[in-house]
């Protein structure tokens, strides 16, 4: 897949706000925050989107969700908070490197934009 900024961040080049950070995977603070928390987990795996993972990625994909709510907990999101995976063009994906948005510190509204 080709080069994007979240390779970057995976090897330090450009800064970013990380929050934790483990052998698979790596969470920073978005930098156009959505909501008064806005976190993204990538896994360090150069995956360009949902779309590409293979059963091979079983257990990538179970360890992101777990990430997730670890993440969650450690920042406070103790009321809830919103999971968001864009893919694709239709879903609103504008940076290829496979992430899970976390959302929180607000109530969130249904349906999305
Ligand atoms: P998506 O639109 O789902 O592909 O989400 C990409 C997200 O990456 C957006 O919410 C951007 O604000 C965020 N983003 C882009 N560049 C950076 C960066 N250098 N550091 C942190 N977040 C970024």
């Amino acid at each position: 897949m080709s080069e994007t900024i979240f390779s970057k961040i995976i090897r330090k080049e450009i800064p970013a706000d990380i929050v934790y950070e483990d052998d698979l995977t790596l969470a920073f603070r978005d930098i156009t925050p959505q909501a008064p928390v806005h976190i993204l987990v990538i896994p360090k795996k150069p995956l360009p989107q949902l779309d590409a993972a293979e059963s091979d990625d079983h257990a990538l994909m179970g360890h992101l969700l777990l990430t997730v709510k670890r993440v969650a907990k450690q920042v406070g999101l103790e009321n809830g908070y919103r999971v968001v995976i864009n893919n694709g063009p239709d879903g609103g994906q504008s940076v290829n490197h496979l992430h899970l948005h976390i959302l929180g510190g607000r109530q969130m509204q249904w349906p999305p934009g």
